[in-house]
């Protein structure tokens, strides 16, 4: 063969590896259902929330994104904004934060992000927490603490915003932020934070291991779902008018990934996830509660649908 030959066919042949290598990517995108679990065989749980519980939404962001992203088998043509919303839990023995979202201070800490996920993210600002709370006249005083599905930087931006108001969250957790990480970045560079560790003290509630009732009346539970990050929780909640809400946290991005049990695809699993056969684990758990009780609103971190069942602040 003469060497323009040689050439050729060395170029034919990494075209071919290329092009292997990206359909191989690409098929990380396509649908891979795990298989559906049992549905979960219990009873719900008694809940006493008192007449004067309430809980809101406080919308605070968004990133742009499509259900390509968020899920194996979403399309790369369905736009599916992901939200950066706060919960505020109003309740007797003390309010609480869910999330913070993004705070006042994003944009000099989304400087702080690799750059890898800079260029990935553009994300639109609605108004911090903080703001929002304020303009509604809320008396701050009456938060007991924020408490954190997880400590990655688009759920903790806001913290900042509230000095001194505990940070409630397992020991897991915060021993990831200790550690250090590019994801962790804005609360560990947090001054002061005044993190409160809780215990599950309690059993196992709704097919996961062990739970901590925060108020006491089975209104609020949390239950450890690791995986996307070590110590990420799910939280149940149980309002007044009987809805029961699954705050699944970053277990899942959309809510497909428990009805559908398609987890993230490949490449964000590697990125965004500590262990994703953990996240596995608890997304097929979250698969056979909802199964069994398919009027329990599925409420992902970034999934509008679950979370605008919530009302505004006002
Ligand atoms: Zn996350
Ligand atoms: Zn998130």
């Amino acid at each position: 063969m003469r060497r323009r030959d040689v050439l050729k066919v060395a170029l034919a042949a990494a075209a071919v590896a290329n092009y292997s290598a990206a359909a191989a990517f690409l098929s990380t995108y396509g649908p891979a259902p795990l298989d559906r679990p049992q549905p979960y065989q219990g009873q719900l749980r008694p809940a006493s929330p008192p007449p004067d519980m309430a809980a809101f939404r406080i919308p605070t962001g968004l990133n742009h994104r499509t259900a390509a992203f968020a899920y194996r088998g979403g399309a790369f043509s369905d736009q599916r904004d992901s939200v950066s919303t706060a919960v505020l839990v109003t309740h007797p023995r003390g309010d609480l934060l869910i999330d913070t979202g993004l705070g006042r201070q994003i944009d000099s800490q989304f400087l702080l992000l690799p750059a890898s996920l800079r260029v990935l993210t553009q994300y639109r600002k609605i108004g911090a927490a903080a703001d929002q709370l304020d303009a509604a006249g809320y008396d701050r005083t009456a938060l007991r603490g924020m408490l954190l599905t997880h400590a990655h930087w688009d759920h903790t931006s806001g913290v900042a915003d509230f000095p001194g108001v505990p940070v409630l969250l397992p020991q897991s957790e915060r021993d990831f932020i200790a550690a250090g990480g590019a994801f962790t970045q804005f609360i560990s560079n947090t001054a002061n934070v005044n993190y409160q560790v809780y215990d599950f003290e309690g059993g196992p509630y709704l097919g996961f291991p062990k739970s901590h009732d925060v108020y006491g009346d089975g209104s609020l539970v949390v239950v450890p779902a690791p995986g996307h990050t070590p110590g990420s929780v799910i939280t149940f909640m149980t309002l007044p008018d009987t809805r029961r809400f699954a705050l699944v946290g970053d277990l899942a991005w959309q809510r497909e990934g428990i009805t559908d049990l398609e987890e993230r695809p490949w490449l964000a699993r590697l990125q965004d996830d500590t262990d994703p056969r953990q996240v596995r684990d608890n997304l097929l758990r979250m698969s056979a509660v909802a199964q069994r009780f398919p009027e329990m609103i599925l409420a992902p971190a970034h999934d509008a649908r679950g979370v605008d069942q919530l009302p505004l602040l006002s």
